[in-house]
Formats: structure tokens, sequence, C-alpha cells
């Protein structure tokens, strides 16, 4: 019969194979990154082909278990965090934040109460006055960790519910919107699904958003006034700082003007998923003026941030609405933890200690380090603007606006004047099509203004000029090829 010590040492035996194990697929992972073809392009035949298959009845040694998923789910593998995926809004890993992500499922903490994690708590609040103090936001604002801008978008647009609610003389919380009187909630043309989602999973409705029109992808503020006007009693603005297909900025501080003037009151949630890292920038901090002016602002940290998924981060500046709106009331058991509680300002309750790796990556990288990240990004999109800008048979989508302000987003289409405008839709999708079935540069496809185009977005650390060249020589390739 085998002592406990020694059950206990097959225990530890186990966890460190693993963990070799994961290192030794990781290092080799990693080598290969930069030049893995990019585009997975399994299809969902393969991929069940691949991994569905009945619960095993009986086990293998853990070591082997990882291997095995690596090695059967591969093929449906996107090279999402290499340097050449331009795709969406798509941050890679800096290598602390890696490394941190590992320790913190290592060390495996309940972030969501102090008393679970005193350690992970306290993280928590550093990385938001970090992140407070990169943005250049009020220090007194109050903020937590997310999943992602979506749940970061919940959070400020859950506070801006209960102040709204409250004012009306409810509390959207306890007793919910049912037969309440209507809190209006106002955004341009160009607001995110993300926020939509938030308004339905908070009862408001995908659909309660009165929309503005956003030419250029930038709210006009005085038809915003008009539709404010037209509302009565406390009302919700969210702005965007950064649209996802021409990475422009509403006007924030022309926005918070109206917002004031409302009679009723206006809270104004900025969605800055990536916009608001702007204001860690050298040169492009303009775009985010007035942002401190917001009630409450949402942001993403596993894109720019460049934290491995998933993770987000959310601020409020009214402490009080944001804690009625998720006090975990009647759970006594939670209650006198003590020190500083993330479920009370968040959806969430058990949750990760996401922190970790955002502590890692700002201690890295430090505050010089994020400036020079960003700026470099910038240049990249800067780089693939002019150069699309000079060749006749593409088009720079909003080239107006981007000619003057290009931010970190590229929004492209072929062109030809041979073609009328379907041809020019049908013609764009099979070469992005092509371009993407290439496997050396990803981006994505959007409809800007009516037209089909592609977007590619740069906010990897790893991404180089050298990769903004691939860029050219991939739409030169796919043009000629097609012609
Ligand atoms: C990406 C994005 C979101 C949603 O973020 P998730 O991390 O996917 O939840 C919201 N708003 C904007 C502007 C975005 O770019």
């Amino acid at each position: 019969m085998s002592t406990n010590r020694q059950v206990e040492d097959t225990r530890i035996k186990d966890l460190h194979a693993a963990i070799r194990r994961a290192s030794d697929l990781a290092l080799d992972w990693t080598a290969k990154l930069p030049d893995r073809p990019i585009t997975a392009g399994a299809t969902p035949e393969q991929m069940a082909a691949a991994l569905d298959e009945p619960l095993p009845a009986a086990g293998i040694p853990p070591d082997e278990a990882i291997a095995e998923w690596l090695n059967r789910a591969e093929p449906g593998i996107v090279t999402s965090n290499g340097p050449r995926y331009f795709g969406f809004v798509t941050g890679g890993t800096l290598p602390a934040a890696l490394g941190g992500d590992w320790l913190a499922s290592t060390i495996d903490q309940n972030g969501g109460i102090w008393s679970m994690s005193p350690a992970g708590s306290q993280t928590e609040l550093t990385v938001i006055r970090w992140l407070k103090e990169l943005f250049l936001l009020p220090s007194e604002w109050h903020g937590v960790m997310t999943s992602g801008a979506t749940m970061s978008n919940l959070v400020g647009l859950a506070a801006a519910r209960q102040w709204a609610g409250e004012r009306l003389g409810f509390n959207p919380a306890e007793d919910g919107l049912g037969g309440r009187p209507v809190i209006p909630v106002v955004s341009s043309a160009a607001i995110h699904a993300s926020a939509r989602k938030a308004l339905g999973n908070l009862g408001f409705g995908r659909q309660a958003v009165r929309t503005v029109p956003a030419p250029g992808g930038v709210v006009d503020v005085a038809d915003l006034r008009d539709a404010l006007d037209m509302t009565e009693g406390p009302a919700i603005v969210i702005a965007n700082a950064g649209e996802v297909n021409t990475g422009q900025f509403d006007d924030l501080n022309a926005v918070a003007d109206v917002c004031s003037e409302h009679e009723g009151g206006a809270w104004l949630h900025v969605d800055g998923a990536f916009g608001l890292f702007a204001a860690a920038s050298s040169d492009y901090r303009d775009r985010v003026k007035g942002v401190e002016r917001a009630d409450s602002v949402a942001a993403d940290a596993h894109k720019w941030l460049n934290v491995p998924y998933d993770s987000g981060f959310a601020f409020v500046r009214d402490e009080v609405a944001v804690r009625r709106a998720f006090a975990t009331s009647g759970a006594a058991y939670l209650a006198g933890s003590g020190g500083w509680d993330a479920d009370d300002l968040s959806a969430e309750m058990s949750r990760r200690v996401r922190a970790i790796s955002a502590w890692c990556a700002l201690r890295s990288l430090g505050r010089d380090g994020y400036r020079e990240l960003i700026d470099r990004c910038l240049a990249n999109a800067v780089k693939l603007a002019r150069w699309v800008d000079e060749q006749p048979w593409l088009e720079l989508m909003n080239a107006e606006r981007m000619r003057v302000t290009p931010f970190m987003v590229a929004c492209v289409r072929f062109t030809d004047p041979a073609w009328d405008d379907d041809e020019h839709d049908r013609r764009n999708r099979e070469l992005l099509a092509a371009l993407q079935a290439d496997g050396r540069v990803y981006a994505s496809t959007t409809v800007w203004e009516g037209k089909a185009a592609m977007r590619f977005a740069f906010d990897n650390w790893m991404t180089t000029e050298a990769d903004v060249e691939v860029i050219f020589d991939v739409l030169q390739d796919v043009r000629s090829r097609s012609s």
C-alpha cells in the first residue's frame, strides 16, 4: 500500500509532466508562428472527423492528452496571434502576458472576491490604476476587468441603466424594467454590434437604440442633439471611440457637451474597445479628447493590450451606480471578505484573475513600451494606407478622412473602371477569398457605405514593416492571378 506521501509525489509528477509537455509544445508552436499559414480553412466536417467522438471510457496520462489534443485540433487552429493576421481587431500575446497567463492557471485563483485571493484582487486594482494612468483617465474612476469589450459595454450600460432608473424612481437591478418608463438610448448608426448585444442582455432590447447618421463613421453631432431633444427624462448616449471599419472617432467633447445640455440629464458611455489606446500613443491623443468627460468607458485588453483571450476592462465614474447594478445581495456566505470584491462591479461571480497577465504585460513594457507598440502599429497602418492610395487598382475607403487621419484600420477594395457596382462587390468578395486562401496574410470582410471591402487592422506587437510589405505582395499576386 502506498503512503499518502507517495500518492502526493505521483500527483506532483503528473502535474510536472503536463507542464513540461505543454511547455515543449508551446515552444515548438511559437517557433513556427511567424511562418505558419494563417487560415485554418477546415470545414465543420473535417473538424468533426478530427474531434467528435463519444467520451472515452478509459483515460490516458495527462501529458499525452495534451499532445493528442493539439495534434488532432491543429488543422482547425487559426494563426490569429501571428504577425500577419489583420482580421477583425485581433491582438497578439506579449511574452510577459503569456507567461503571466500560464501562471494564473497554475495558481488558479478565484478573482471574484477578496477573501479567495487578496493577491488577485489587489493585482486587479493595480492594473485598473495603471490603465487609468496609461490612458490619462481620472484617477478617481472605478474599474473592473471583464472577459472583453462586450462585457465592458455591459458593465458601463448596466451602471447607466441604474442611474437612469433611480432618477425615474425605481431600481432596475432589483425590480427589472417591466412596466417602467422607457429609458432612451441614443447612438450613431456606427454603433458596434456588441453594444447592442449588451443592451439586449440588460433588458433594453437590441433594437432600443435610436440611431443618428454617422457620415464617414463619425456621429453627426447636430443630429445627435436633435435626437436627444426628442427624448424626455434621463437618457443614455453611446459614443464610439474607434469605429471598426474606419477607425474613426466621434467628437467626444462635442458629444459630452450635448449630453450636459440635455434637460433630463444624459449618461455618456464610450465604446473605446481599441480606440481608447489612442490616448497612449504619441500622435493620436487628440482622437480621444473629451473621453475624461464620459460616465463610463469600455475597452478590450485582448486586442491592443496584447494579452491572451479573454480580457477586457471597464471604467465607471459613479461607484454607487455600478455597485447597485451588480450587488450580490442576499448571499450571506459571500459577505465580509474585508477587501475589494470584483464581483460587486461586474456581471460575473467566480472568475479567473485576468489581471495577472495584464499586470505582467504592463510591468514588462511600462508606459514607454506600450507607447512604442501602439505607435508602431499605427505607423504600419499608415504605411498600408499610403501605399493603397497610390495604387490605381485599389481604393482606400473613407479616403478623405483616412488621408487626413489614418488610424489603425485600413479599409480597402479592388477597383476597376470596367466594373459596375455589382461587379465591384462580386470581384472583391472573390479576391478577398483568394487572399485568405493564400494564407500569407489575413484580412476580414466588410461592407462600407454599401460597398464590399476588406479590412486590415494593426494591433499585434509582432507585426513589422516587412509584414506590411507582404500585404503589398499578396494584394498584387491575387490581382494578377485573377486577371
Ligand atoms: C471588438 C469590439 C467590441 C467587442 O469586443 P469583444 O472583445 O469581442 O467582446 C466592441 N466594440 C468595438 C468597437 C470593438 O472593436
